[in-house]
């Protein structure tokens, strides 16, 4: 289903209601998800989105007839029961998917190994690899899928309990002896933005369990497709939406949110508002901080996502681009990942020829380098040039002759993504997903104010499309619960 571009457009000035029963700020998945299912109500909802397009990150942009994904690349349980179908099944949106089998691939200095889409697949190519540690690796998987399931029962549990203060490192510390399995089992950590001796053990287990369990899928006819089916579900249902429209302020006084005000200076009330945006513009800039100061300084503290770079190649006629496989590209030779970088190259037209001009294909690329790398740059004219170069001579290692078929060139730094989004210094998955920052540590969705709500990436349970589908339904099922 290819949503013709016209159908993406504001609803009419004329047409708007005086006041909504909800504002969501931000056409992130989060937001228009949220807004979805609080529109199928019959009540009257608003979504407010300062981008020309609905979808945050899960958007793409076109060039010279090749259609780019700007940021994600595939997402996790769109299968019948993963929570992506059972959302689009709730709300009867239709949208088709390619699964992607093999999941992924790893490419490390001195070897590389493919991540099949199954976990029991998985399971036993790992176990003829490394068979003396047979068992552990069993032992593992058994208990990455118990904890999986935890993170889905809210009520307090043993599993949740043991590994909620554990880095990923120390959980595989705590199975595996082998250096090259922990290195191997965690080649994947960019999914999530932070090395295993840093990131949570339970947000890796629910990004790899979520793939590797319910599966990874990229939607027929790219990222943007994805966005539009719930924005177009969100239409039918009756909802409003304003593009190109920047939330200045969040009208409200200590205990209570009155509506929304726009950059131009109108004020349009709500009896209730959710943000789908960066927390810190949520409430530093929309609430200009009228909160409790122990509040605001929790949130002074907390620590946002790695952001990334992005190279964006059209590839012209006859290039063969076999021997460059989808996945991570490591510089790491061990399993500590210190100082570690990698690229992530896929090739998206090898899954959906449609994107690109018949018989051209698309590279598209995210860079990963350290923050601490980004944080003095001034001239990013400069570093994207190099950005570009860089990235092809690493990509020309695989392809030796491919710059001769490059037709388009486009890339994208961390201030390109804040600049889209608003998220600050682009980070791509709201907080980092750090052991004090994850499950009932990151931000929930109430807030200090009665009828401000938050979803998307800066709050519960994450980051990635899934994790965002979940915490927009989430959302919704509270406000749902409070209307009835
Ligand atoms: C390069 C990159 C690659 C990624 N790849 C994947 C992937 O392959 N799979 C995956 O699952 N996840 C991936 N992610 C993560 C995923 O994209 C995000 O976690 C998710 O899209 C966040 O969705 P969201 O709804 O929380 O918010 P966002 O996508 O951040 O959307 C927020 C929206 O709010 C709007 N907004 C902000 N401020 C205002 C304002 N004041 N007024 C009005 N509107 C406003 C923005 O314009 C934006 O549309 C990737 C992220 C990046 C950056």
């Amino acid at each position: 289903m290819i949503l013709p571009s016209r159908c993406i457009q504001s609803t009419k000035k004329d047409a708007l209601y005086p006041s909504y029963d909800a504002i969501v700020i931000g056409a992130g998945v989060a937001g228009l998800v949220c807004g979805a299912f609080l529109a199928k109500t019959g009540k009257k909802v608003l979504i407010i989105e300062q981008h020309s397009i609905p979808g945050g990150y899960c958007t793409s942009f076109k060039r010279k007839g090749f259609n780019f994904d700007a940021a994600v690349h595939h997402i996790g349980g769109c299968g019948k029961w993963g929570i992506v179908g059972r959302c689009f099944k709730t709300l009867a949106i239709e949208m088709a998917f390619y699964p992607l089998d093999p999941m992924d691939h790893l490419i490390f200095p001195n070897f590389s190994i493919e991540i099949p889409a199954d976990l029991d697949e998985y399971t036993i190519r790992l176990q003829d690899r490394f068979p003396l540690e047979k068992s552990n690796i069993k032992n593992f998987f058994q208990e990455f899928v118990k904890l999986y399931r935890a993170t889905f029962n809210h009520e307090k549990s043993q599993i949740i309990d043991k590994y909620k203060n554990m880095t990923y490192r120390d959980m595989l510390d705590t199975f595996f002896f082998n250096d090259e399995i922990k290195m191997i089992l965690s080649g994947q950590w960019g999914y999530i933005g932070l090395p295993p001796a840093q990131a949570s053990a339970i947000g890796m287990c629910q990004m790899m369990i979520n793939y590797l369990k319910d599966g990874a899928f990229f939607p027929v006819g790219g990222t943007q497709e994805f966005a539009n089916a719930i924005f177009k579900k969100f239409i039918d249902f009756g909802g409003h939406i304003m593009l190109s429209c920047k939330a200045e302020k969040i009208l409200s006084d200590a205990k209570n949110a009155r509506g929304v005000k726009l950059q131009g200076g109108r004020e349009i009330p709500a009896k209730l508002v959710v943000s789908n945006i960066d927390v810190r513009q949520t409430f530093f800039e929309l609430l200009d901080g009228k909160l409790e100061t122990s509040f605001l300084s929790s949130i002074e503290e907390m620590r946002e996502s790695c952001s990334f770079s992005l190279l964006y190649l059209g590839i012209g006629k006859g290039a063969d681009l076999r021997k460059l496989k989808r996945g991570f590209y490591h510089t790491a030779t061990d399993a500590s990942y210190r100082d570690a970088e990698w690229l992530y190259v896929s090739i998206p037209t090898s899954i959906c020829p449609t994107l690109a001009p018949q018989d051209k294909q698309i590279i598209s690329v995210v860079v990963y380098l350290m923050k601490e790398k980004y944080k003095d740059i001034t001239n990013w004219k400069s570093f994207k040039e190099s950005l570009i170069a860089d990235t092809i001579n690493r990509i020309e290692k695989y392809l030796p002759d491919i710059k001769k078929y490059i037709e388009v060139i486009e890339a994208a730094t961390p201030k390109t993504l804040e600049r889209y989004t608003l998220n600050t210094d682009g980070a791509a998955y709201g907080w980092e997903v750090s052991v004090d920052q994850i499950g009932d540590n990151r931000l929930p969705q109430q807030t200090p104010i009665e009828n401000l709500y938050l979803t998307g990436h800066w709050t519960r349970p994450g980051p990635g499309i899934c994790a965002v589908v979940s915490s927009g339904w989430g959302v919704a099922n509270l406000i749902m619960e409070k209307w009835r």
